[in-house]
């Protein structure tokens, strides 16, 4: 059975979240840690998140999609903001392990003119310090579209910072389907080629999560705008043969489409 959700809001805490995925056909879904713009995070219920537990057990939701604030940015040249990305994973992290065995995502960050490799260092130097040998979150590099000084625009340099993480079984990727577009991996006429570079650079076994979007852009566009399915560039067949391919289909699919609740009921509904 796929395993397929959308973003949630957090606003209401976890149990209103799984409600909301169980109302809407999902049996998995993504939420900010915190405000995206990067507030401080409400304390975690532990009643909340008990009762989510034994909610999620007996609804078939087994994997949930934590996603970091837009502004933490490890690849900064200033140091404040490189120590609000280390503060606000950390915290994220240790919350995270109310829910053991869950992938939390990020965006590896933007290197602001320095150039890839000093913020490629920079990422590295911030999971060093952060990840723990016992932890049981995993925690998952973002493809991104290579917009502005984006760092993860391109395989390579997702590989070259898992190359330097020391705990690097506790990381991972997720590939979002408009940001490898935009980023020129053409997903439409050559998806066995792209994957069959990402397992060449990368390794399908660090693949863990998809976002799942059409892109408003044509490919290589660098640009990062999603799109409905089937109102982009990607186009819904492509975003089919995505979601059954048998090097993908047992990954957990998250939608990032520009969508209310009814709409990511349908898109959930046409992907099943
Ligand atoms: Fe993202
Ligand atoms: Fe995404
Ligand atoms: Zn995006």
């Amino acid at each position: 059975m796929l395993t397929i959700g959308c973003h949630l809001s957090s606003s209401k805490g976890y149990v209103s979240m799984g409600k909301t995925a169980v109302a809407i056909g999902a049996n998995t879904f993504q939420f900010f840690t915190r405000n995206p713009r990067g507030a401080k995070a409400k304390d975690i219920n532990p009643e909340d998140v008990k009762q989510f537990l034994t909610y999620a057990g007996s609804h078939g939701i087994e994997k949930i999609l934590a996603h970091a604030p837009y502004t933490l940015n490890a690849a900064s040249a200033d140091p404040h903001v490189r120590e609000f990305a280390w503060n606000t994973m950390a915290d994220d992290l240790e919350r995270m392990e109310y829910t053991p065995g869950n992938c939390y995502n990020f965006h590896p960050g933007s290197h602001v003119g320095q150039g890839a490799e000093a913020g490629i260092a920079y990422i590295a130097d911030m999971l060093n310090h952060i990840l723990k040998a016992e932890q049981r979150t995993t925690v998952l590099l973002e493809t991104m579209s290579g917009k502005g000084s984006e760092v993860g625009r391109n395989f390579e340099e997702l590989r070259e910072i898992l190359d330097r993480v020391d705990l690097s079984d506790h990381m991972g990727v997720c590939l979002d389907t408009c940001h490898v577009w935009d980023g020129g991996y053409d997903i439409v006429n050559d998806l066995d080629g792209v994957l069959n570079q990402f397992d060449r650079i990368i390794g399908l076994k660090r693949l863990k999560a998809i976002h799942l979007n059409d892109s408003q852009n044509p490919l290589g566009a660098h640009k990062d705008r999603h799109a409905r399915i089937g109102e982009g560039y990607i186009g819904e067949e492509a975003l089919k043969r995505v979601v059954t391919h048998p090097a993908l289909r047992n990954l957990p699919f998250y939608l990032e489409t520009p969508n209310e609740l009814d709409g990511y009921a349908r898109e959930i509904a046409l992907m099943r």
